[in-house]
């Protein structure tokens, strides 16, 4: 605290990362970042950026970046914004369309940036609750739910818990709410969901928003986007323009287009993870654990008998990091990315020594 700070950051609760270990060794299962690197095509376009003239100011719209995108998605250039990691992305679509008189609302359990970014730009929420079976009830999102709501935001896949819904359920939430803007926030999807950005033609309240965080194995470049309506996209880059005109540097940019020129190398890398998750889930089911029925590039599971907080802390003394939250509903669980087949059998291992001792 400090009185030089503005009363609005006072009153902030910002959001804390999961832990990025500076030590060597450790089995690093806590922010799901891909086991498998990026493709080589990407690392040679960032070389071949870097050579170039960085002295210069990269393109502010991104416009090589948005058309690569556009083209992969089926969509026009004017149904593509861009961010510096889906977490700026984000936070412009609370503050250009999610802010208005009546609550946004998401899941109590899900992407634990949401109130976060309610916090710094004022907006009022209500957190919706998921079921005992930790699904998001769509049900809960229609108009004739009850109360007003000002815009409706929930992953899908969901974080933490990786249930993910089909897309007949996501479009009737979409087609139920004309009024105000449905956002799918898709960091996950590419593991075995089907994108609603099929449906962007079709409805003009509908954003989806996408990563190259996770299933493109670039989270280090920080590259995010957003598909909609072009008028959706407008008003976030009116925000954008107000905010920092250059998010995405040159290096990012070229690096994000040469992810997208390379199917091979995606396909092959989210199908080995897709694969490794099913063996890891019938691994802890196996050793008594409860684990969701996962369509992420992670799961949530219950170990038997003990605290998820205790046994992230065991698994942490045998150089194993996993994310725990401390949430009411959830602090039974941890959240646990998915690895290499060696990880993976790693951790089952050190699993099985937690709960033998
Ligand atoms: N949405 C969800 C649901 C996430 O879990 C994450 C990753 N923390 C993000 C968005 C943000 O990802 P990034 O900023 O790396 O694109």
């Amino acid at each position: 605290m400090s009185r030089y700070w503005s009363s609005l950051v006072a009153k902030l609760d910002p959001y804390v990362p999961g832990e990025q270990p500076r030590v060597q060794n450790l089995i690093k299962l806590n922010t799901n970042e891909h086991p498998y690197g990026p493709s080589p095509k990407v690392i040679e376009a960032i070389a071949r950026a870097n050579g170039e003239d960085l002295r210069l100011y990269p393109d502010p719209t991104s416009l090589a970046l948005s058309q690569t995108i556009a083209k992969y998605f089926g969509l026009g250039v004017d149904h593509v914004f861009v961010g510096n990691g889906s977490d700026e992305v984000l936070a412009h679509v609370f503050n250009a369309l999610l802010k208005h008189d009546a609550p946004v609302l998401f899941p109590d359990i899900s992407y634990s940036f949401y109130p976060v970014y309610c916090g710094l730009y004022q907006i009022e929420y209500r957190a919706v609750p998921l079921d005992q079976n930790f699904r998001i009830v769509l049900n809960d999102y229609l108009p004739s739910a009850g109360a007003k709501a000002g815009g409706i935001i929930f992953p899908n896949p969901n974080a933490p818990t990786g249930i993910c819904h089909d897309l007949d359920a996501i479009e009737q939430v979409v087609k139920a709410n004309p009024d105000i803007v449905v956002v799918i926030d898709e960091a996950y999807i590419d593991f075995g969901g089907v994108s609603a950005a099929s449906l962007i033609a079709k409805y003009p309240n509908l954003l989806v928003v996408h990563t190259l965080s996770k299933s493109r194995s670039l989270a280090g470049l920080r590259v995010g986007f957003a598909l909609g309506h072009p008028d959706l996209i407008q008003g976030l880059d009116r925000v954008k323009n107000s905010f920092n005109s250059y998010p995405l540097d040159r290096l990012a940019q070229a690096g994000a287009i040469a992810a997208f020129e390379d199917d091979a190398h995606f396909e092959k890398t989210r199908q080995a993870v897709i694969h490794t998750r099913e063996s890891m889930t019938q691994g802890l089911r196996k050793l008594g654990f409860e684990v969701l029925p996962s369509k992420a590039n992670f799961i949530f599971a219950r170990a038997p008998g003990v605290a998820g907080e205790v046994f992230a802390a065991e698994l942490r003394a045998r150089n194993i990091l996993v994310r725990h939250f401390k949430k009411e509903r959830i602090y039974d669980f941890m959240r646990i990315s998915v690895g290499t087949d060696e990880q993976t059998e790693t951790l089952l291992q050190a699993c099985q020594e937690i709960l033998a001792q």
